[in-house]
């Protein structure tokens, strides 16, 4: 009888036991998102995040995320890395040697995540306040041993068979070349549309570039609201029925730590801040967009304490005119997103979206 029971409880348990397996990885069954976000803050550690959450008086996009995490930096060559390798890391998810732009150390040029996205027939975009041959936007669109070959990076521009949509500054690596080449005319010649503005952009289907400046961008505020209006239009030029893959840069939250300046610092968050809430009100209303925010590094090693250690007020405190090497920030949202919590190396971004987009 005993025997019985024990026997009938086990044959109970086992089918609850694999019912309840079959369920749970039905329910962990990754959700493929259609359009995938990628948004850095360049040199945006803790710090600089908690810099605009001190400043506000509003809610900031950042609290509107569910998910967040936390991603190692460094690179193959150096405990601190520089823009291109931790970039270069982000976009191909391969660590590399500190300058080099979408490379690994040995010179071997690895597809980023836009570039695959593109094969796959998904419209692709990438939106900057620096020049649009700098590194981070390099790292997604181009394939170089050096980061400061700006000239070749815009070259590889030019020739790019997929991207549909480019904005920023750096008109100047396309125009006053050593080859003497307008890379301009030529890109005209094949097919993009090229403006100095997106005021004059009339075609939402045609392949895009706007570089608004010879170099980088004005800082923030004088720039105004380049950087969440092109990531506007971005979007709007981006939407299609096979997906997306757009990446935008607050690029400039970088030169402002660079620069120990605190007030351009958070001038620059709060671009940032507008451009997630332009990119979260879309991913909200479309329901199949995972956005995910990050950055390559901290930059100024910046804290925030009372100079008098009274813990009665708050002052920025830089300690590096550099990067450092403490971890950064990630925030996600979207289907997906569950994904992007915990500590992970800064490879591991684009392996996950990778998965979950399969
Ligand atoms: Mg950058
Ligand atoms: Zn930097």
């Amino acid at each position: 009888m005993k025997t019985r029971k024990l026997l009938a409880f086990l044959l109970v348990a086992t089918a609850l036991f694999s019912s309840s397996c079959t369920s749970n990885n039905e329910k962990q069954a990754p959700k493929s998102p259609k359009n995938v976000i990628v948004m850095i803050g360049d040199g945006m550690g803790p710090t600089q995040v908690y810099s605009l959450l001190l400043t506000s008086n509003e809610k900031t996009a950042f609290e509107r995320f569910p998910f967040s995490g936390f991603s190692i930096t460094k690179s193959a060559s150096n405990e601190i890395t520089d823009s291109a390798a931790g970039g270069t890391a982000i976009a191909v998810g391969k660590k590399t040697t500190n300058k080099m732009v979408g490379m690994t150390p040995d010179s071997i040029a690895v597809p980023s995540m836009l570039e695959i996205f593109a094969d796959q027939g998904k419209k692709t975009g990438v939106v900057v306040t620096c020049s649009v041959t700098h590194a981070t936007p390099a790292d997604f669109i181009a394939h170089n041993i050096n980061r400061n070959n700006n000239e070749e990076i815009a070259l590889e521009i030019a020739n790019k068979e997929k991207l549909d949509v480019l904005f920023g500054g750096g008109k100047k690596y396309f125009t006053e070349r050593k080859d003497s080449v307008d890379l301009i005319g030529k890109m005209w010649e094949n097919g993009w549309n090229v403006y100095d503005s997106l005021e004059q952009i009339e075609d939402n289907n045609a392949r895009t570039m706007v570089v608004a400046c010879r170099k980088h961008m004005v800082k923030a505020p004088e720039r105004g609201d380049f950087l969440p209006k092109a990531t506007a239009k971005a979007l709007e030029m981006l939407d299609n029925e096979n997906g997306f893959f757009l990446m935008v840069e607050g690029s400039q939250i970088d030169f402002a730590c660079h620069d120990n300046d605190s007030a351009t610092l958070v001038e620059e968050m709060r671009d940032f801040n507008n451009t997630l809430n332009v990119v979260l009100d879309f991913a909200e209303k479309d329901g199949n967009t995972l956005v995910v925010v990050t950055a390559d590094h901290e930059t100024g090693g910046l804290t925030i304490v009372d100079p008098e250690g009274k813990y009665t007020r708050t002052d920025f405190k830089w300690t590096t005119g550099s990067h450092s090497a403490v971890f950064v920030p990630i925030f996600s949202y979207g289907p997906g997103a569950e994904n992007f919590s915990g500590i992970m190396d800064n490879t591991e971004i684009m392996k996950k979206i990778m998965e979950i987009t399969k």
